[in-house]
């Protein structure tokens, strides 16, 4: 495989679809986003159009990633292989994306979640070089992480669904949440779902002071304490649409992890200080249509 390589990579998102042609953040040749309406079927057409129209532009590429809001599934000797599964999403449950695009464009394709795309590019040319245990966060229509754990995205049965744990509850706050499967949830509580639910506007509207941008810092900073307990990550970092329209949401996390763990680690010592440690991803909103071009990458 020579280095000039092209590949494509589609990162399909619960609002948007970016389509990217190129082989690496410097070197992009085509980026175009769709909305991800609820009819699947048309959604997938105007992605292949996108593709097709790239491939006589640029010319042919070796593979192409899909790095998918999930649900999904990735088990190779499953019949429901290269699905989105049981999502929320309206039009999208048991869509059978993989099949679909193989079928279209014979190429090798790489498949797995948004947040462990995202998580490879981040690996690969981001703010997380060098470092074989870290943790992607999004926080956008919906929250997920992508966990690299010795050097490996953690897969077992699927993949990690950290975004829907069960949290603390800031005392005094009893909503019930936007979560369909589990109500007060950490996506239920913190995704940009559940803060226009909760405030009646979309995050980025919502005043500096709103208390269901306080609200959701918490119930984010809850699922940081987990997953430093659990894997004790060399760095976490957060992303996704809410993440990136509210930039101060990042500092409210900090404190209020810090607060969390309430000096049982000492995490400047043993990880370095909290404003190196929990941070925007290096690769800003490019980071999940570069995970799904990464994941073509290791596809071909
Ligand atoms: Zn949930």
């Amino acid at each position: 495989m020579g280095s000039d390589a092209l590949f494509a990579g589609v990162e399909l998102g619960g609002t948007k679809c970016v389509c990217l042609i190129g082989t690496s953040p410097e070197d992009i040749r085509l980026r175009l986003s769709i909305p991800t309406g609820n009819d699947s079927e048309a959604t997938l057409t105007r992605i292949e159009e996108v593709l097709r129209n790239g491939r006589s532009l640029h010319g042919p590429f070796q593979a192409l990633g899909i790095a998918s809001f999930g649900p999904i599934d990735r088990r190779p000797p499953s019949s429901t292989y290269g699905c989105i599964t049981s999502t929320a999403k309206p039009g999208w449950r048991n869509t059978a994306v993989v099949a679909r695009l193989a079928k279209a464009f014979q190429v090798p394709i790489g498949f797995d979640t948004d947040v462990n795309g995202a998580a490879l590019a981040e690996h690969r040319w981001g703010a997380a070089r060098n470092l074989a245990d870290f943790a992607y966060v999004t926080v956008g229509t919906g929250i997920g992480v992508g966990l690299l754990v010795n050097g490996r995205l953690a897969h077992g049965f699927g993949h990690p669904e950290l975004g829907h744990i069960r949290v603390a509850r800031r005392p005094g706050d009893d909503w019930a949440g936007a979560c369909e499967f589990h109500g007060d949830c950490v996506e239920g509580l913190a995704s940009g779902t559940a803060i226009a639910a909760r405030a009646g506007a979309p995050a980025h509207l919502l005043a500096d002071d709103s208390p269901a941008l306080e609200l959701a810092a918490h119930a984010i900073a809850q699922l940081l304490h987990t997953l430093v307990l659990a894997t004790a990550p060399r760095r976490i970092l957060v992303g996704g649409g809410v993440a990136e329209s509210r930039p101060e949401l990042l500092g409210q996390v900090r404190r209020q992890l810090i607060a969390s763990l309430n000096g049982y680690l000492e995490l400047d010592a043993l990880a370095g200080s909290i404003e190196n440690y929990v941070v925007p991803p290096g690769l800003g909103a490019l980071a999940g249509p570069l995970g799904a071009l990464a994941l073509a990458a290791d596809a071909a």
